[in-house]
């Protein structure tokens, strides 16, 4: 593949970067990670220009004064608005760059494995226009699993699962390219949804999606765990009185309210193994499932499908990072991952 090696020799400073729908993770070459911020940008509503990128404007999220204007340029693991998707690139790659040698990077993105072409070429464009020298693709699922260490290059089958704030990815790996999978629009925001929703119906408390996620990272579990039941203060609105109300919430409560999305990602992994070759599927069994993106994180979700699928289940360590330090390795060995990349 001579374009490959032609690259190759210029790529000196890589970067790769991991364009989520909750968060954009940038890794340089040599010098780790980088950037993780959240994928958030305030504009101003006016003259549309960007006020603040990431942690400072995910801070103002839903409480915004009417000239501000905070947006998640990704959603459902698709770049929603891609002017604003590409001054958020733009800004982080400008930020690596504030040394010198860093400018006009050669740049690799994860992207989701269902987007179309056209929005390929549109995250490539964007990509360009936002700094990069070169701007090579490589599917979200296939870097998460390099990411993890799984070996994606032997011909044993390998089972990834990246759970991320917009979308579950799952991907069944063997020789450089996904054998069999699923995107599905059910991650952590469906999650959160949930969580919003539960507390409407069971307690008439109108809570923010902001406060949802707070109260999953606090008590959130898909498995009963620990005998003492972690407990949460929920403050919102009273749906009845209209004023603000705080309630005490368990860890089984919301267990209970986020059945519904979990169970969404548990039939993407079974559909997915319903239709990966039996030989394939035998490896997955021996070697586990392991899961990948934020959601990952959840406590006792490895243990809630290994029951539901019946096969060995783990977290990949830094499960948040896989994707882009699968990125990033991709670039480092790109004659032996070059089947790995997205096709120009
Ligand atoms: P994306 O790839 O879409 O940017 P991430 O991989 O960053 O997403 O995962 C983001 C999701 O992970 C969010 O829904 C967030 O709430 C969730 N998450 C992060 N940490 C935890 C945690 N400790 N427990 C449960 N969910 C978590
Ligand atoms: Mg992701």
């Amino acid at each position: 593949m001579p374009r490959w090696r032609a690259l190759r020799s210029r790529l000196t400073r890589d970067i790769a970067v991991d364009l989520g729908t909750a968060t954009t993770l940038v890794h340089v070459r040599g010098r780790g990670i980088v950037v993780r911020e959240p994928s958030v940008v305030a504009l101003d509503r006016v003259t549309g220009q960007v006020l603040a990128v990431g942690e400072q404007a995910k801070e103002m999220l839903g409480r915004t004064p009417p000239n501000i204007e905070a947006i998640r340029p990704l959603k459902d693991g698709v770049i929603a608005d891609f002017d604003v998707a590409e001054q958020m690139l733009r800004h982080f790659i400008h930020r690596v760059h504030q040394r010198r040698a860093f400018a006009q990077p050669a740049v690799v993105i994860g992207i989701p494995s269902g987007v179309t072409e056209v929005e390929r070429r549109a995250v490539r464009d964007a990509t360009l226009r936002a700094g990069a020298r070169e701007a090579l693709l490589i599917a979200e699922p296939m870097a998460a699993a390099i990411g993890a260490g799984l070996p994606v290059s032997s011909a044993r089958g390998s089972m990834v699962v990246d759970i991320g704030g917009g979308t579950s990815e799952v991907a069944v790996i063997a020789l450089n390219g996904v054998v069999a999978g699923r995107s599905v629009r059910v991650a952590g925001d469906e999650v959160d949804e949930a969580i919003v929703n539960y507390m409407h119906y069971e307690f008439d408390l109108a809570i923010g999606i902001r406060t949802a996620e707070r109260i999953k990272l606090a008590i959130g579990s898909a498995y009963p765990l620990d005998e003492e039941e972690r407990v949460t203060i929920a403050r919102g609105r009273d749906l009845v009185s209209g004023l603000p109300k705080s309630v005490e919430v368990s860890e089984s409560q919301i267990r209970e309210g986020i059945v519904q999305p979990l169970r969404g990602i548990v039939e993407a992994i079974r559909a997915t193994l319903e239709e990966t070759p039996a030989e394939l599927s035998a490896d997955v069994m021996d070697q586990g499932i392991v899961l990948t993106g934020g959601g990952a994180l959840l406590r006792g979700l490895d243990r809630m499908i290994a029951e539901e699928v019946q096969m060995p289940v783990r977290a990949a360590e830094d499960p948040v990072s896989c994707v882009v330090i699968g990125a990033g390795r991709a670039l480092e060995q790109i004659e032996q991952l070059a089947d790995a990349f997205e096709p120009f």
